[in-house]
């Protein structure tokens, strides 16, 4: 008797294991508002910054104040 409980067991417990196996996946999908940022280059030493952080000024892209005052003053007289 106790064999037939465990095998019933066994086979509930295999039934069971495979239907979640084997269900449909839900694909998680990537929300559609967390787009990876755009990456600019720095027009000035031309490393990469997200471009919500790079400075702009006209066309250009800047990683920070310092390359942005640089380029100007460079390309300013
Ligand atoms: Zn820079």
């Amino acid at each position: 008797m106790l064999k037939f409980i465990l095998l019933i067991l066994l086979a509930v417990g295999g039934w069971y294991f495979w239907r979640r196996l084997s269900a449909p996946r839900t694909p998680a999908r990537a929300p559609q508002e967390r787009l990876p940022e755009r990456m600019v280059a720095c027009a000035w030493c031309g490393v990469n910054v997200p471009e919500g952080d790079a400075l702009r000024s006209g066309e250009r892209n800047y990683c920070c104040a310092e390359h942005r005052n640089a380029a100007e003053n460079k390309s300013g007289d």
